[in-house]
């Protein structure tokens, strides 16, 4: 008597698996069962195949399968909808206090829902299946009600910040206000039951918030169980202000008032020493390394970063795309490759960095770093179903030898042609089954340039524009 077959919703079969289990196996003729939101089998499409009666069959043998990527730093308002505006030649200060903060702050509600929406797309259309914001929501609320069409799975923060930078500002009156939002916001937008989005204390970081501030975002977080997430030493001047203030570099001084630990992302994190670096893996802190950004803005990751030495003392760097001025695309594949790329060549050492690597920062390191390794970074049953299909018709991704090494050095998001998140197909064919791709492009085509007026800012261009 053979055991009854159990009934799954979705089976794709003779797909390559990329299952980044805990042995990192590989299937190259593998099949994938889903349960409603869980990954119910994955293995040999024989073996699979004989377990399982399947409502819908998807022959597999187009796809390369792997886990949806986890991005771990986007700015999902103010910059999507006015993606490249920054000319590529303005420095930090010009880039940040120049461009940025006066888009951000010249925002309405209904463009920050905009852009979020757009964010969504451009992410699950590259393969992204779960992102935590950078803390620069301005209104929770819209962004929130946005995304949650989308189906894209999240952690949102409002913008929270409190030093008085000014000394006619009322420090406590700041701090409290803060927390107070922060509260709030995690409370509303609750973590508890791994909800596809939900709020964080995201603090934008830097110098911006005192020791309070980060004392209670940590508290907060592990009350609730989510993370915290912040900026810190993308230039010198972090080190430089918490020196000054507090005799420490911004890491020790962190550790010193309780706010490291694997409840946190802090990142950049390039202008460290290895003292910081020690901290940083014995406390379990998660470290976002935003490679493109890095590259643009000039920050110096390659040559004043210790990412090798981070890696080696074993602190989990996970992925991210930051702005879309800073670095202009949140396509994690992109991503990848620089990551792969970026040390060997400084260092001249091509250990550094393996195509393995890269791939278990973008996804398990992701995973761990959103307060998610129980549900998503692999394919392995009782897992959410969270996984891209790339699309091997095509010329990056032939001939198919090494599948890891294609997808981090050959292939990129462009490549994607179908996007699974909790079960749930949101990307099919090359287009976004939740979201009206002909009209968000014509909403952002428009708001741009009016969001930018309102901001006072003119893209200028070198050369003539007729
Ligand atoms: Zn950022």
């Amino acid at each position: 008597m053979s055991e009854p077959r159990i009934p799954v919703d979705l089976l794709i079969r003779g797909a390559w698996i990329v299952t980044m289990d805990e042995t990192r196996r590989i299937y190259r003729d593998g099949a994938l069962a889903v349960i409603g939101d869980r990954i119910h089998a994955v293995g040999p499409s024989a073996e699979v195949e004989a377990r399982v009666s399947a409502r819908e069959v998807i022959d597999g043998s187009r796809f390369v399968l792997t886990p949806g990527f986890v991005n771990c730093h986007v700015h999902i308002t103010g910059e999507p909808i006015t993606r490249g505006a920054v000319p590529d030649d303005t420095d930090w200060e010009a880039n940040v206090m120049g461009w940025l903060i006066p888009t951000y702050q010249a925002q309405t509600p209904e463009e920050e829902r905009l852009s979020a929406r757009f964010a969504a797309l451009e992410m699950l259309r590259t393969g992204t299946t779960c992102f935590v914001e950078a803390g620069t929501i301005l209104d929770l609320g819209a962004v929130y009600d946005g995304l949650a069409e989308t189906g894209i799975r999240g952690r949102i923060g409002q913008w929270a910040q409190d030093r008085a930078f000014d000394p006619a500002e009322d420090q406590a009156a700041l701090t409290a206000h803060a927390i107070e939002t922060l509260q709030r916001e995690v409370e509303r937008y609750s973590c508890a039951g791994d909800p596809l989005l939900a709020a964080w204390p995201a603090l934008v970081g830097h110098v911006t918030a005192t020791d309070d501030l980060w004392r209670a975002a940590t508290q907060l977080a592990r009350d609730h169980g989510a993370g915290v997430t912040a900026h810190m030493s993308p230039d010198p001047q972090d080190p430089d202000f918490f020196l000054a203030a507090t005799g420490k570099r911004p890491i020790a001084h962190l550790a010193e008032i309780g706010a490291l630990g694997p409840q946190l992302s802090l990142t950049h994190a390039i202008f460290l020493d290895m003292e910081e670096v020690g901290l940083l893996a014995g406390t379990g802190t998660h470290v976002t390394h935003c490679p493109m950004t890095a590259m643009k803005g000039a920050y110096g990751a390659s040559s004043a970063g210790l990412f090798p030495e981070m890696a080696a003392a074993g602190v989990q760097i996970q992925l991210g795309t930051d702005g879309n001025n800073n670095g202009n695309a949140a396509d994690m594949m992109r991503a990848m490759y620089v990551t792969a790329g970026l040390f060997k060549d400084a260092r001249r050492d091509s250990s550094l960095f393996s195509a393995y690597d890269v791939l278990e920062c973008a996804t398990l390191n992701g995973a761990s770093g959103a307060q998610m390794g129980h549900l998503i970074g692999s394919l392995e049953p009782g897992k959410k179903a969270d996984f891209v299909a790339h699309d091997r018709h095509r010329p990056e991704w032939t001939p198919l030898l090494n599948v890891v090494n294609q997808l981090v050095w050959s292939a990129d998001g462009r490549g994607v042609h179908s996007v699974w998140v909790d079960g749930r197909r949101l990307v099919e064919d090359y287009r976004a089954t939740t979201i009206d791709e002909d009209e968000i492009l014509a909403e952002v085509e428009a708001a741009a340039p009016a969001l930018l007026a309102r901001a006072g800012k003119t893209v200028p261009c070198r050369w003539p524009v007729l």
